[in-house]
């Protein structure tokens, strides 16, 4: 039987990190089995709905590179299925239940169920509907409860669990999960305007939509029981369940906004790759069996498996995504980077740089910054013609000394174009010009840095000349040694 599987997110925000993980999980998944990943928009809570959202996940997941294999928008990219395209369905599967005595008619009115849970909470019991005490079919009797539908009275059907019964069932992660029917409460299969539950619509679907691996988030964990309940009712073979742990905050609570970023496109902005994001995220609670830690995609797609996903929370390390990305800037190919990093230079004020040019400049800067974005704040002097004012500090430090001012001046009467060709010929020039200031050479570099880009650090300072051009080095010198 050929794999199938589905990610279903809700579209009740954006893409969250922890979505981007299960929707790559599924999408690896189906790719190494050589199945199908289908897109779901589980739409069925209209109060939560969030206008934008489905275009917005839709668009993460692309960047991302996850895609989708099957929909009914046939052309260019498929899917996704929606819900609320589908509630008509929902709605004769929920009668079905009701027919063959595994659901039931149910009347309770919110106050009434207010007052069963305030009773509950009151005895310390947890809250569950009272199937005998309440107003639903098996109370009121068939004729009584004929006589309510009849008259149109407000009624949900609700999901008759057995109650004496184990739930039991195979988690490739987790292994087997056992729950007493006791514990399972009779959950809302169709509310009371007629609209599915996610219960009732998440089963159905992966029912008809043959699925044959649910890979999902372990927040859902608690609702498969009833899940499992609900295949058993319409005696259908329930598909493998697989259920991924938490991302974590450093503090090991669940990942949340006030330690970083969470959405999958605020990522995106800040300038990550997603080829780095993806592979970092893999990783999050997958352990690939090797030390290696980078994986391009097709390398994910071979390695991976359900079954080394881990059972417990994994912590989501800032610091870690932050440096994977500078791994991929220094090993991204230069003239791609300078292509991508074009519309920022645009926006920078600096539209006519040559690619080869920016390429260069990448090259040199990229082992110092972890971001290509950064390439334009670290490396600004690279780029425009007029430096930032000097720092007090810098002022102070090339002012108070003039040895400084000596060396500096030998540097520029000895900067002729084949100095710039040989790293050696510049050495030995700054070499000279230190001498004959009567200071070392050491001494003279961190000054001549300044002079030429206006910043203490940077890096080797004989590719930045080189880079910057005769022109350009001895306008600045000539700023230092007679300001205007
Ligand atoms: N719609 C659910 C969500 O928003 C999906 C749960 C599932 O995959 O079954 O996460």
């Amino acid at each position: 039987m050929s794999v199938r599987v589905r990610f279903a997110p809700s579209p009740t925000g954006f893409l969250h990190i922890g979505s981007l993980r299960t929707a790559l999980y599924n999408y690896l998944f189906a790719r190494h089995h050589g199945g199908t990943c289908i897109l779901r928009i589980e739409d069925t809570d209209r109060t939560r709905f969030v206008e934008g959202a489905i275009e917005e996940q839709i668009s993460s997941l692309a960047w991302a590179g996850v895609t989708f294999d099957e929909g009914p928008h046939v052309g260019g990219n498929y899917g996704p299925y929606t819900q609320s395209e589908r509630f008509d369905l929902y709605r004769e599967y929920g009668m079905k239940l009701v027919d063959n005595g595994t659901a039931y008619y149910a009347f309770d009115t919110s106050e009434e169920l207010d007052a069963m849970r305030q009773r509950q909470q009151a005895a310390g019991i947890a809250p569950k509907y009272d199937r005998s005490a309440m107003r639903n079919q098996y109370t009121l009797g068939e004729d009584e409860t004929r006589r309510l539908l009849d008259e149109g009275a407000a009624h949900v059907i609700r999901l008759k669990v057995p109650l004496h019964q184990d739930v039991r069932f195979s988690d490739v992660i987790r292994g087997e999960v056992i729950v007493n029917g006791r514990e399972i409460d009779d959950q809302i299969l169709l509310k009371s305007d007629g609209f599915p539950t996610y219960h009732l619509a998440n089963v159905v679907d992966d029912h008809l939509m043959e699925i044959t691996h649910v890979i999902r988030a372990e927040e859902w964990l608690p609702s498969t029981p009833k899940h499992i309940i609900l295949y058993q009712a319409f005696g259908w073979e329930p598909p493998t369940f697989a259920h991924v742990p938490l991302l974590l905050n450093p503090d090991r609570s669940k990942m949340s906004k006030r330690h970083g970023d969470v959405m999958v496109r605020d990522f995106a902005r800040k300038g990550f790759f997603p080829e780095a994001l993806v592979n970092f995220v893999a990783l999050c609670g997958w352990n690939p069996g090797s030390d290696n830690e980078f994986y391009s995609m097709q390398d994910l797609i071979s390695s991976f498996t359900l079954e080394r996903v881990n059972k417990a929370g994994a912590v989501f390390d800032y610091q870690k995504l932050n440096w994977m990305n500078g791994e991929y800037l220094k090993q991204r190919d230069a003239q791609d980077l300078a292509r991508e990093l074009h519309p920022l230079l645009v926006e920078r004020g600096y539209p006519h740089i040559e690619p080869s040019y920016v390429a260069d400049v990448i090259v040199l800067v990229r082992e110092r910054v972890a971001f290509l974005s950064d390439v334009v704040e670290f490396a600004d002097y690279l780029f425009g013609d007029v430096l930032p004012p000097l720092s007090d500090e810098a002022s102070a430090l090339l002012s108070g000394n003039d040895k400084i001012s000596v060396a500096i001046d030998s540097f520029r009467k000895g900067l002729v174009p084949s100095v710039l060709e040989d790293a050696d010929a510049f050495k030995g020039l700054a070499q000279q010009s230190a001498e004959a200031a009567g200071i070392k050479m050491g001494a003279l570099l961190k000054p001549l840095r300044l002079v030429l880009t206006h910043r203490e650090v940077g890096a080797d300072l004989f590719r930045t000349v080189q880079l910057l051009g005769l022109e350009r080095c001895l306008s600045r010198l000539d700023a230092f040694l007679s300001p205007s």
